[in-house]
């Protein structure tokens, strides 16, 4: 076999992956599967940032940019965060990288030694985990509970600190849970990691899809301490549909923003020129096109939420923001008699043909993950595939 390098060996294989695969083999045989596992909004980027991409292109700006992004675009990010959280940044405490995932990877490797820690709440996406590790850190869990909605409690967070750690991941709106921290339980939590002199990082990428009348609060707004503990991370990908384009950002205190920016020159170079034009137009043109996609989120989360749990065995802490629920399926797959909900999920998708993703990938191994990033139609075909499987084999 070939060698490879221990850090890649203790990779865990992406569980999405598994049964993505396994879906698209059904779909290219002919079958007619549902996916219900899309991380992306379903709509195109809007027309207006790609006409600024192509003529950045027209106007020949297909070269280099300073590694940490164009001064513009990091203008219009300032901007952004002066208008919707009224905090103030400065062009060298943000780096624009090549998508949220990749700062958080830049932003891990500059800050852990070996051995450090990372407190990571339940359940989590899942690259928060591998990408500590990666770094030569260790990930700690701390177990959001269901019946608090998957929201971590600073009794919690206390118990779990250690003197190696030295940062906490907050991300609300949560992947996979859809569920939002409060100014007050923010406050809170940023406290005890004051207190501590822990560093939290604010994964808010889902911040413009926020549901009823809940609000995004992003943690640095608390306080000008709190601003000087965090680094807040967040992109275009999900706000304006730009997934592909491949940027994100993060910003915060200037020498850990210095010392990504240096890594990020000899690994990227710079963010793709093309992309950070349509960022640039992406904040500083009309919002009228995320604010219909979060319209559109809405009414869809409003349809499918009733008809999800109306299946029998099916809980579901109700979503305030992001695309995705996140249902404890385990009496339902215990009734329909699997061992575990893993299996259940490998039963939906040959036998109810709709794919979703097994929570064990999330750290939660009672839940399954689906997204309402499809039509209406689609969801509501597939809600009632999983129901009829469900009550057959009750
Ligand atoms: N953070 C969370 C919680 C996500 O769900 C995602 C995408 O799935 C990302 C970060 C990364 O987004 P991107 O790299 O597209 O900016």
């Amino acid at each position: 076999a070939v060698k490879l390098a221990n850090r890649v060996l203790a990779l865990t294989p992406s569980t999405t992956l598994a049964i993505t695969a396994k879906a698209k083999e059904l779909k290219d045989q002919g079958v007619d599967v549902i996916g219900l596992g899309a991380g992306e909004p379903d709509y195109n980027t809007p027309q207006h940032i790609l006409d600024a991409a192509t003529r950045s292109m027209n106007e020949g700006h297909t070269k280099y940019t300073p590694s940490a992004g164009l001064p513009a675009l990091k203008k219009a990010i300032i901007d952004k965060f002066e208008r919707d959280q009224g905090l103030s940044y400065k062009p060298n405490e943000i780096i624009v990288g090549n998508g949220a995932k990749h700062v958080l990877y830049t932003l891990f490797q500059v800050l852990l030694n070996e051995g450090d820690e990372v407190i990571i709440p339940t359940p989590y996406w899942v690259s928060y985990p591998e990408q500590v590790k990666l770094a030569g850190g260790v990930p700690v869990y701390v177990e959001g509970l269901e019946s608090q909605s998957f929201k971590i409690t600073p009794e919690q967070l206390d118990s779990v600190i250690s003197d190696r750690t030295r940062a906490v991941i907050i991300n609300s709106p949560s992947n996979p849970t859809g569920v939002i921290y409060t100014a007050e339980e923010l406050q809170e939590l940023g406290k005890l990691c004051l207190e501590k002199n822990i560093l939290i990082v604010s994964d808010e990428i889902y911040e413009k899809l926020i549901y009823g009348e809940h609000k995004h609060v992003s943690i640095a707004q608390l306080s000008p301490e709190l601003k000087e503990q965090t680094i807040v991370v967040n992109g275009v990908s999900k706000s304006h549909s730009m997934t592909g384009w491949r940027i994100g950002y993060a910003a915060g205190n200037k020498e850990i923003i210095e010392a990504m920016t240096n890594l990020a020159s000899h690994s990227t170079s710079n963010p793709t020129t093309t992309a950070q034009y349509a960022s640039i137009a992406a904040y500083n043109g009309p919002q009228e096109p995320v604010e219909e996609m979060r319209q559109a989120f809405e009414h869809r989360l409003e349809v499918i939420y009733n008809q999800l749990v109306s299946i029998p065995g099916f809980t579901c802490v109700k979503p305030q923001g992001a695309f995705y629920l996140y249902p404890n399926v385990k009496e339902a797959a215990e009734k329909t008699g699997y061992q575990d909900v893993d299996a259940f999920v490998e039963a939906l998708l040959v036998e109810a043909k709709v794919a979703v993703i097994p929570g064990s990938g999330f750290g939660t191994p009672d839940n399954i993950r689906l997204s309402y990033a499809t039509s209406l139609d689609l969801l509501e075909k597939a809600v009632a595939r999983m129901k009829d499987f469900v009550e057959t084999k009750l």
